[in-house]
């Protein structure tokens, strides 16, 4: 069985024919059928495409061909992208039964490399949550403990890698959804640079805000996944026009010695889980015992972004979510001929769209709203600038910047749910990165001693200076493992003793 070993050794395998892809793409769909009843972080797989890819994969391996790194390793891609047939629902009823005629740049990069795409992810709905809990087709548990959430929006793929049912996910980040999920699982997660990655296909929560990245279980393999998906496209107005840092080399380097680490002060301290805080304390003990050298940086305005991130995401989010007007897309209800295409719109969007995605699109509304747009709209984009310049200056004074990547590990399912606004102050360390538009890692940096669940330990980079939160991140990584005698994944109880 390979399916606890690391994409890069999977990879090394498959090179060597030691296994073929098509046995790979099984034993993960083994795992599958085995525990993702309790864990549910799928929501649709595609095994009969998945295993013809694979297919296809190991014969031109036995042809000879040259292939990419990660050809023939299997991945779990967050239901918010597009796959060309695939059912596509963003973990909302309002898009269910649609199949999209054509597949998002990121997919369309990943089959090019011979990954194998083995379903779907569960996530809250549209991406708007901290737990997938707003998922209309039911929450995602954390393989290490169920009653637990796995974080959220993108708690499917986070999931999928914590319980072995894929060694790469794809996920996307608007305010913190890869970085919180992987914190809360004890897994890798990184949203590159806006720009970075296409969003060509990506169906769009936030435009301003949104990014697709890179999932797993190890700083190497999130680096191979990154160089696999990332890049200038054409068919992205946003996306930048310069050549991906060489994210591998960087988190193979494993020397910081001489480097600047700037510790932020608003994102630490403040309410934090003793543990959290603890851990990531501990961890930059770790840093400075390999060489780099810890700064303390203000950025004052980062406590605004939270407030700032709840006009500017709902804003346009109000805004891109008009498109499902039921004539388009999936769902159309009560269309039996007696009613307007207005009142079939209304009824359609009343029973497609769940309670927060109807939260946030009358806050957007509102925000938009003349009279209100400079006052909210407008003073929240003025709040964004301040906060790039915050990094600005911080990055002046050191390579990169960090924090604990979420206040607390994972929560109860049900703990936050009525309480929208505890809900989103999970994200009050991530949102700071979206809203500058620059790059953010979260990677494990140990377990929390009042619950034993793993701490995510967040680094920060320039805009299109990802290779720098990969060189750090795999610096601590491999320390932090040396120093545990294993990875962290294998401290979590097994899944049928979670139960
Ligand atoms: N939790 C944040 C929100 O609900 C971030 C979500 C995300 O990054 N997609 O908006």
């Amino acid at each position: 069985m390979m399916i606890r070993e690391s994409a890069a050794s999977m990879a090394a395998a498959l090179a060597s024919k030691e296994i073929s892809a098509v046995d790979l793409a099984n034993q993960h769909y083994d795992q599958i059928t085995a525990v993702d009843k309790d864990v549910h972080a799928f929501l649709y797989l595609d095994k009969e495409g998945a295993l013809a890819h694979a297919a296809e994969v190991d014969k031109k391996r036995a042809a000879g061909e040259k292939l990419s790194p990660l050809a023939g390793v299997p991945l779990a891609l967050k239901d918010v992208l597009t796959q060309k047939g695939i059912p596509t629902t963003c973990g909302s009823k309002i898009l269910e039964g649609w199949r999209p005629p054509y597949d998002s740049t990121v997919v369309t990069k990943l089959k090019s490399a011979g990954i194998v795409i083995l379903g779907k992810t569960n996530m809250d709905e549209f991406a708007m949550g901290s737990s997938t809990e707003n998922s209309a087709f039911g929450p995602t548990k954390n393989p290490w403990d169920l009653t637990r959430i796995p974080g959220g929006s993108g708690g499917g793929s986070s999931a999928s890698l914590a319980a072995y049912e894929a060694p790469l996910a794809i996920g996307t980040d608007t305010g913190g959804s890869i970085r919180q999920p992987a914190a809360v699982t004890g897994t890798v997660g990184v949203k590159p640079t806006y720009g970075g990655v296409s969003r060509y296909g990506l169906v769009a929560f936030s435009s301003s805000l949104d990014q697709a990245g890179p999932c797993a279980r190890s700083v190497l393999d999130t680096a191979l996944l990154h160089q696999v998906i990332a890049g200038f496209d054409p068919k992205d107005s946003t996306s930048i026009n310069q050549n991906v840092p060489d994210v591998v080399a960087a988190a193979k380097k494993q020397d910081i010695k001489g480097m600047k680490i700037g510790v932020v002060k608003q994102l630490s301290g403040n309410g934090y889980q003793k543990g959290v805080e603890n851990k990531f304390k501990e961890s930059l003990d770790e840093l400075v015992k390999l060489g780099a050298e810890i700064v303390e940086v203000s950025c004052p305005n980062f406590e605004y972004a939270l407030a700032a991130y709840y006009l500017i995401a709902p804003s346009e989010c109000s805004s891109n979510l008009a498109r499902f007007d039921s004539i388009r897309f999936g769902l159309r209800v009560g269309d039996d001929g007696s009613k307007s295409a207005e009142e079939v719109m209304n009824l359609t969007r009343a029973a497609g769209f769940g309670r927060e995605v109807k939260r946030r699109i009358i806050l957007g509304t509102y925000a938009l709203s003349s009279g209100y747009y400079d006052a909210y709209y407008g003073s929240a984009q003025k709040v964004r600038t301040l906060i790039k310049r915050d990094f600005e200056s911080a990055f002046t004074k050191c390579d990169v910047l960090v924090s604990p990547t979420a206040p607390t590990t994972a929560f109860k399912i049900g703990e936050k749910t009525n309480d929208p606004l505890a809900m989103y102050l999970n994200d009050i360390a991530t949102i700071p990165v979206n809203m500058a538009g620059i790059g953010g890692m979260s990677l494990p940096c140990g377990l929390a001693e009042e619950d034993n669940l793993p701490v995510g330990f967040q680094i920060m980079s320039p805009a299109m200076k990802d290779d720098r939160m990969y060189l750090v991140g795999g610096a601590l990584e491999a320390t932090l493992n040396n120093k545990w005698g294993k990875p962290i994944l294998d401290f979590a109880p097994n899944l049928a003793a979670s139960k």
